[in-house]
């Protein structure tokens, strides 16, 4: 169960969870504060502990929206292992386009809106994911002599990929700033779900036997969470 709440002039999402023995609060990358908590505990207590921890949580907040795209003319954007930068043109319709250097955007309003090139930046991930997908996808099904599952693309922004109990893929459309190799890792460590459905011994074994660096790719990608988000 999910409510939204405020105390002490900060809104907050409350999570009830039965399986939770602790809060838990956490800021997502676009500055929303997420709270979750046992069924048993009182939201005065949960409140306590959000007014007690306030003045980080506004740090936190602040620095995770200074991160975020604005989709304003010269702001640069990771493509692929490449930095590329936006160009906004005006022109008839809104359309979006890749160079070596830019990221092209032409739009039809009087002037760009931040939505609208946002919702074409990501159109543009989404498509070029898919396409890497089509290739690594199949790579790493033979390597490990698996067939080739269900995958898909998704606009997610916690996990770079997911592995269902039914063995379908997802993968966030943010992996399109990733390098080869680390794209290729990320498409590796979802595909080995499907042998370990879980983070075993057995399961790094297996991500080490197949891509011996495989510790260095998994915090170069870490790192990139930040950068990687695209909501408004
Ligand atoms: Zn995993």
């Amino acid at each position: 169960m999910k409510t939204d709440r405020k105390v002490d002039s900060l809104s907050y999402v409350l999570q009830r969870r039965r399986n939770s023995r602790h809060i838990t609060i956490r800021v997502r990358p676009d500055g929303l504060v997420k709270v979750s908590a046992p069924y048993g505990v009182s939201v005065a207590a949960i409140e306590r502990v959000i007014t007690n921890n306030k003045a980080k949580l506004l740090s936190t907040i602040d620095a995770q929206r200074s991160a975020l795209h604005t989709y304003r003319e010269g702001e640069t954007f990771l493509f692929a292992g490449t930095t590329l930068t936006l160009k906004l043109v005006s022109s008839e319709k809104n359309a979006i386009a890749v160079t070596d250097t830019h990221l092209l955007v032409t739009y039809a309003e009087a002037e760009p809106q931040s939505l609208v090139v946002c919702t074409l930046i990501k159109e543009l991930f989404r498509q070029h994911v898919k396409q890497r997908l089509a290739y690594w996808v199949p790579y790493w099904a033979n390597r490990l002599s698996l067939d080739v599952p269900p995958y898909g693309v998704r606009d997610a922004r916690s996990r770079w990929g997911s592995c269902s109990a039914k063995g379908r893929l997802s993968f966030s459309l943010r992996s399109q700033i990733l390098d080869d190799e680390q794209f290729s890792y990320l498409v590796l460590h979802e595909m080995a779900h499907l042998v370990h459905f879980n983070h075993s011994a057995q399961f790094h074994a297996l991500l080490g036997e197949q891509m011996p660096s495989y510790k260095e790719i998994q915090k170069s990608v870490f790192a990139l969470q930040k950068e990687s988000q695209l909501c408004l």
